[in-house]
């Protein structure tokens, strides 16, 4: 399958020539120059892979991967740097950037970044060996196990909370109604009400959200029902 990319970066040169080179090597392309609306990208479109250069208008490549770590989102991305630029900062785990280049770099090199990230992050192997990450839990939908992403602690889950994650997990981004959650998870035989629905959604959110009050993966979308953003 195409690997999709997004490029965030503001200066017209640049954009040309990685959108022309990595298009021609295959890939779907997008690109974006400004840190917040990069941002906001990362966090509602699905892509395989993020370049993301330092220097941006309205938001700082840094600010961009570390708010987009926080928020759960745990798409490969690639920093584009300026020489002398706080290298340890970018490869520290408190940003959560996956590599980087300093500018002015080859395209050779940074093609050849790219296809290794890519292997590296490729969603079969996220499922089976380190588990998959939605909000603070990491899961395992084989075994139905889940654990905390902060301690590394075992979470209880209930089989029809695994199987809400799960659904909401295979339309994430996209709105799901409550209706749709009671006719794919409880099915036709029980009968709950939609506020069965919610009180499962409230009870998830402790477990997924870092301030349960705040939802940032698991959203409620106003009359309709939930998103789950990843
Ligand atoms: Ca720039």
């Amino acid at each position: 399958m195409m690997s999709k990319i997004l490029i965030i970066e503001d200066e017209p040169a640049m954009q040309l020539g990685l959108r022309d080179n990595l298009e021609f090597e295959g890939y779907q392309v997008n690109v974006i120059g400004d840190g917040k609306e990069g941002l906001d990208e990362i966090m509602t479109d699905e892509y395989d892979l993020v370049v993301l250069d330092v220097m941006l208008p309205n938001m700082s490549g840094f600010d961009v991967c570390k708010s987009a770590r926080s928020l759960g989102n745990n798409t490969p991305i690639i920093l584009l740097t300026a020489r002398g630029e706080e290298i340890d900062k970018v490869l520290g785990l408190e940003l959560g950037a996956d590599d980087y280049m300093t500018k002015p770099f080859s395209l050779r090199e940074l093609l050849a970044r790219i296809k290794a990230n890519l292997r590296r992050y490729t969603p079969d192997e996220l499922k089976s060996s380190s588990g998959l990450q939605i909000g603070n839990l990491i899961l395992d939908f084989d075994a139905y196990k889940a654990q905390s992403s902060v301690d590394e602690q075992e979470i209880k889950l209930s089989h029809k909370e695994f199987e809400i994650l799960k659904y909401l997990f295979e339309n994430k981004n996209k709105v799901v109604s409550r209706f749709d959650l009671l006719e794919n998870i409880w099915g036709y035989e029980e009968q709950p009400t939609t506020r069965t629905v919610d009180n499962f959604i409230a009870r998830l959110r402790h477990k997924v959200e870092s301030d349960h009050n705040h939802p940032r993966v698991i959203i409620t979308v106003h009359g309709t029902g939930y998103k789950m953003i990843i």
